[in-house]
């Protein structure tokens, strides 16, 4: 038999977290409604074919990090390890190539088989947003800015830092993948196993990595800035006009590339110093080439995704549940009428704890700690008189109130 134990790199999400997560998808979909990003899910298992080809037989995930598994059918299936490549397919698939440009705000768990550590599951949660069908720089500016806005929503932006990079066009990327080649080539001593594999087949991952001694050797690598065409210097140019005119602060980093393959033009990254090694919250940039990739018409896209667990652990404990109002029923009349006076006061909005036994003492004792705002002690000799007691929790006080003007007098606490 399985052990009774979640799967490592999986995580149970309760209580105060499991808020923590909604909270954060529903202040960020109101913010990406604002922008006009409707709401999209795609399926968290797609045929491997979807993520191999887009991802890039190069990239860490494709090459070491995606649960694949054949079906009964015997179709090679793969639960997503991200979610661009899965809207793509949608875009195709769904026929909605029609409707460009299309907007998408996405949410949901993604899954990786990487080395688990804080900030980093097997398991996790992104949310993101897509801008397909948009080649000016202006649709990188709005999906940047939206990012910026979440997190101001979430109240971290300030504690986070915007980093731009552009990894330039096609001809660009040729010319500084040959400069890499060649510098890299003449430390490949220094270099881990790792990145001495990408050396041959996407050196551009090397400036991605992680190990130490390949960031040393990283440290005097050439910059994409000197191989750049005059077409991909004034599209980062205007991506970067864009922002300053709306205000939108970021620094510039030239080591900055994206773990995937299919990415064009701006790189970006909202990075936060609160997390330890795992500083990368909300990560993105243009895939000009993906849709064609995937055997779609060469269609542009710009978009997003952020761990929703790195977001949480920024946001500390800053999602406090709203506190409760404690029903604590005395006598079997003082029980029945609780019942019913539970269900009226939720339908007119208050949140509502019943206490379902144990008589007053015990009831104040498991109010207190729900924390909740206020006691409503509802005793046989009170519905006598159509009245309840109701004792504010915090300051000791206590009020009689007629059952006709609950509602009301409760509103206080909502
Ligand atoms: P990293 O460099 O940390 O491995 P990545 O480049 O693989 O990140 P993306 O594919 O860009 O990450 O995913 C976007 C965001 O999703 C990341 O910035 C991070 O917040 C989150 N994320 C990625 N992988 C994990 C994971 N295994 N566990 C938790 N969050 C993750
Ligand atoms: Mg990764």
């Amino acid at each position: 038999m399985a052990k009774l134990q979640p799967v490592r790199g999986t995580h149970d999400l309760i209580g105060d977290e499991a808020r923590a997560h909604l909270a954060i998808v529903a202040a960020a979909r109101e913010v990406a409604d604002r922008y006009g990003y409707g709401p999209m899910s795609t399926p968290i298992f797609e045929f491997t074919d979807v993520f191999q080809r887009t991802l890039g037989d190069t990239s860490d995930i494709v090459t070491k990090e995606m649960y694949t598994f054949e079906d009964k059918g015997g179709d090679s299936l793969t639960l997503r390890p991200e979610g661009t490549a899965g809207i793509a397919r949608a875009v195709i698939s769904g026929g909605l190539r029609n409707e460009l440009p299309f907007k998408c705000f996405y949410n949901g768990p993604m899954f990786r088989h990487e080395r688990p550590q804080k900030g980093r599951l097997r398991q996790f949660h992104q949310i993101g947003v897509e801008l397909i069908g948009v080649a000016e720089a202006s649709g990188d500016v709005e999906a940047i800015a939206l990012g910026a806005d979440i997190l101001d929503a979430l109240g971290i932006l300030s504690a986070t830092t915007l980093e731009l990079n552009t990894l330039g066009d096609g001809e660009s990327r040729a010319a500084y993948r040959d400069a890499l080649v060649e510098y890299f080539t003449g430390h490949v001593d220094k270099l881990s196993d790792d990145s001495r594999e990408r050396l041959q087949r996407n050196p551009l991952r090397i400036l991605d990595s992680k190990n130490e001694g390949d960031r040393a050797v990283i440290t005097g690598a050439p910059v994409f800035d000197d191989y750049l065409s005059d077409d991909a210097r004034a599209f980062f140019d205007a991506v970067r006009a864009g922002l300053d005119t709306i205000g939108v602060a970021y620094t510039l980093n030239p080591r900055l590339v994206r773990g995937l393959d299919y990415y064009s033009h701006t790189a970006f990254e909202f990075t936060t110093e609160a997390l330890g090694a795992q500083g990368t919250v909300l990560a993105g940039g243009r895939y000009d080439g993906l849709i064609e990739t995937m055997g779609g018409p060469a269609t542009p896209g710009v978009g997003w995704a952020a761990g929703v667990e790195r977001l949480a652990m920024m946001l500390g404990a800053s999602v406090p549940p709203t506190r409760a109002v404690a029903l604590i029923g005395m006598g079997e009349d003082g029980e029945r009428e609780t019942m019913r006076l539970a269900r009226d006061l939720r339908r007119a909005g208050l949140t509502v704890e019943l206490l379902y036994k144990g008589g007053v003492k015990r009831g104040l004792k498991r109010a207190d700690r729900i924390n909740a705002a206020a006691a409503v002690l509802i005793g046989d000799d009170e519905l006598a008189k159509g009245a309840v007691t109701v004792r504010n929790l915090d300051s000791g006080e206590q009020t009689d109130v007629a059952i006709a003007d609950l509602t009301d007098h409760l509103a206080a606490y909502r």
